[in-house]
């Protein structure tokens, strides 16, 4: 009996070369196969009789094969294979290129289904199309057919057969989703939209199901969200109560003056302070915006009472950035250096002081008022923060949900006779539109930061055209003869990190030899260790390197003022906000600084999308243009927000909503979830998972 926990040896109706080929690229068992959905569909569901057949259209053919043979072809050194075929109202030719092979596995007389685009070559033609005997039960043709994304080797034909025999032998699929809960939005049971994910029996069946997977995903994501606003509202925060004089005169003596957002939004946090409810506040604002002294100015003023502050950012040269600007801004306000600490992995390794992150917590932990800035370090060494008032998360998207309350759970243990955790803070530039923000964040509560400060620098974005791309390398030389450096993206390859990693070898290999012989480049990716990618990051900020070459994984992360020139390649796969990510690692110095996107295509669509991305500079705005033009997809797409959706392009605000109302309400009446285990199965991972990205 083959269930979904079935391993993939025991799956008698795969051949043994597609089991190897499934095990090498991860897949253990037959739920790896059945949930792995399609990435699109063919839609030959459109059945045409010959004689009505006209260019340019997609369709199904059903006929009988007249003539068939393969045809060796001496400038490709491959074979074709030509047919032609009839139905009651025509004939028509089939052409297979560099396809021998056809010729074997169909033959004279059969009756076949035919489905792909009609051509015109001296008549009208069938191109390559797929093809399979005529059946009731068709998988390829005449029907909307699925692709996948497929480990190397595995064709969909294949895999297409593999999925429909596990489905016909799986008897059980369960479902964690509640029946009232599918039956309230009528969706489908979890065995019936799998089913129609690889098999659609319509395009409404389709979309109900793909409904299906947003909403469950959703559900479990809204449930942790819900879950862990449950734990926290038991709890209380100290209160801090708000020091207008000192705010006042520390803002008197910042080198200039805070816009009007960064005031509001400092004024709400100051104000979440002086309750006993726990703070949960997300801090928005795109790159550059200045959320940094709007967080320290908050943290100030918990120091000033004599209590602590942890600052939590995602890299270590982050740590390194805050650390030297904060104890400059210290000496400003005449604060003692020593109420500051910095504590990253390699801390030990700095300086006079020869101390470990722990050990470095420990004294922080002993002073009074004191503020602690520090990366993942500060979670992995299970140190017990005692007293802290306030925690502060940089960059909160690259630590996630489960995280975030992992450090305030460490504390609440030692605090529990005062049942207190610490307010929380955290800060953001991914530029997510507000009524989205609302409902993926709906635990928290956002300030936003719109307008940035004064430009000193301006970027410039240009869309250049292929013809003009030796103009582009020599603008970058010139930048680079002015003392500056630049980022190169490479090529996007989007089927595997594996590929994308040999991608941007290649591009760093073309570029170091060919376009850039006499220039010290970088090389930074995403299957480097993490170790790795921060050296080199600090490498090419102390500018031991002219140009860095990068996937865009350099999205994330830090200052280097002295870069003026953000090259990407192939800007049409991204979003258009995470372009806008992209071009803020520029422009953060004094300098002007020039965005240069090129794109693989230069359709009009695209183009206008790409000029669109050059003519504005908000990355809400862009943020809410990408929502509007191409969906969820582009968004979630990189789990820029601290969500990963594994199929973002299925998500609807509307499903959103759905599923946050149902997890509202879950909590609410059970929530542990104990009336829920199964549902409970898949938010636990969500909760759990400590994962660091
Ligand atoms: P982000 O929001 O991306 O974290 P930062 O906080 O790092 O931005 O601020 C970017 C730069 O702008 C910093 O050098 C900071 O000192 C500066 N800055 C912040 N606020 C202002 C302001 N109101 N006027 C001028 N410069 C500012
Ligand atoms: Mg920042």
């Amino acid at each position: 009996m083959i269930s979904l926990s079935s391993p993939i040896p025991d799956l008698k109706s795969l051949t043994p070369q597609l089991q190897k080929k499934l095990t090498k690229a991860g897949f253990v068992t037959a739920q790896d196969v059945v949930f792995h959905y399609p990435k699109k569909y063919l839609d030959f569901s459109q059945f045409v009789e010959i004689a009505h057949l006209e260019a340019g259209q997609t369709v199904t053919i059903r006929a009988k094969i007249v003539d068939i043979k393969s045809k060796f072809v001496f400038k490709s050194k491959n074979s074709h294979t030509e047919a032609v075929v009839k139905d009651n109202t025509g004939s028509l030719k089939v052409i297979w290129f560099n396809q021998g092979y056809v010729a074997k596995a169909l033959h004279k007389g059969e009756a076949v289904f035919l489905s792909g685009k009609i051509d015109y070559y001296r008549g009208l033609q069938l191109t390559n199309p797929s093809y399979e005997l005529v059946s009731s039960h068709h998988l390829h043709t005449g029907r909307l057919v699925p692709v996948y994304k497929l480990p190397e080797g595995v064709y969909d034909k294949t895999f297409r057969k593999a999925v429909d025999s596990l489905l016909h032998s799986i008897q059980d699929i369960p479902d964690p989703i509640p029946t009232t809960l599918l039956s309230k939005h009528q969706l489908p049971s979890l065995k019936l939209a799998t089913k129609e994910l690889h098999f659609p029996s319509t395009k409404q069946s389709l979309a109900k199901a793909t409904e299906r997977l947003a909403y469950a995903e959703s559900l479990s994501q809204q449930l942790a969200v819900e879950i862990l606003r449950h734990e926290r509202e038991q709890f209380a925060s100290p209160e801090v109560s708000f020091n207008k004089k000192l705010i006042l005169e520390l803002v008197k003596k910042l080198p200039f003056s805070l816009t009007t957002d960064q005031k509001k939004s400092l004024w709400q946090i100051l104000q979440d302070l002086e309750y006993k409810k726990p703070m949960n506040r997300l801090l928005l604002g795109d790159v550059g915006s200045g959320k940094t002294i709007v967080a320290l100015l908050a943290s100030l003023e918990v120091l000033a009472t004599g209590a602590k502050t942890v600052f939590l950012v995602p890299t270590e040269i982050l740590a390194q950035q805050h650390h030297l600007n904060f104890l400059k801004l210290f000496k400003v306000f005449g604060i003692k250096p020593s109420q500051l600490i910095l504590a990253t992995s390699s801390s030990k390794k700095q300086g006079k002081i020869n101390k470990t992150a722990l050990e470095l917590a420990k004294i922080f932990l002993q002073n009074k008022g004191s503020i602690i800035i520090g990366t993942h370090t500060l979670l992995e060494d299970k140190i017990k923060f005692k007293g802290l008032n306030l925690v502060i998360i940089d960059e909160q998207h690259r630590f996630g949900v489960k995280q975030r309350s992992h450090l305030l759970k460490q504390i609440d243990e030692l605090d529990e006779d005062r049942y207190s955790i610490p307010h929380l803070l955290s800060m953001s530039a991914t530029p997510i539109p507000r009524t989205l923000a609302l409902s993926i964040y709906s635990d928290l509560e956002i300030s936003y930061i719109k307008e940035k400060p004064a430009a000193r620098a301006q970027t410039k974005t240009w869309v250049i055209p292929e013809s003009k791309r030796a103009g582009a390398y020599q603008f970058i030389l010139e930048q680079v003869k002015a003392g500056r450096q630049a980022f190169i993206v490479a090529p996007l390859v989007e089927e595997s990190e594996t590929l994308q990693s040999k991608a941007v070898k290649a591009e760093y290999e073309k570029l170091k030899n060919q376009v850039f012989p006499h220039l010290e480049l970088g090389l930074l990716h995403g299957s480097m260790k993490a170790k790795e990618k921060e050296s080199v990051m600090s490498a090419f900020a102390k500018g031991k390197f002219h140009v860095l070459v990068a996937t865009s994984i350099v999205e994330v992360g830090i200052d280097i003022p002295n870069a003026t020139v953000m090259l990407i390649e192939n800007a049409e796969r991204f979003g258009l906000a995470q372009l806008h990510q992209l071009r803020g690692r520029v422009g953060r110095g004094v300098h002007n600084s020039f965005c240069f996107v090129f794109s693989e295509q230069e359709n009009e669509e695209t183009l206008a999308r790409l000029n669109h991305f050059a003519m504005h500079n908000n990355g809400f705005e862009l943020a809410e243009y990408d929502l509007k033009t191409r969906g969820f997809g582009t968004l979630f797409g990189t789990s820029q927000t601290g969500f990963s959706f594994k199929y973002p392009e299925y998500l609807t605000q509307k499903v959103l909503e759905l599923a946050k109302q149902d997890a509202r309400e879950l909590v609410k009446q059970d929530p542990k979830l104990l009336s829920h285990q199964s549902l409970l199965s898949q938010v636990k991972p969500l909760l759990e998972n400590l994962h660091v990205e």
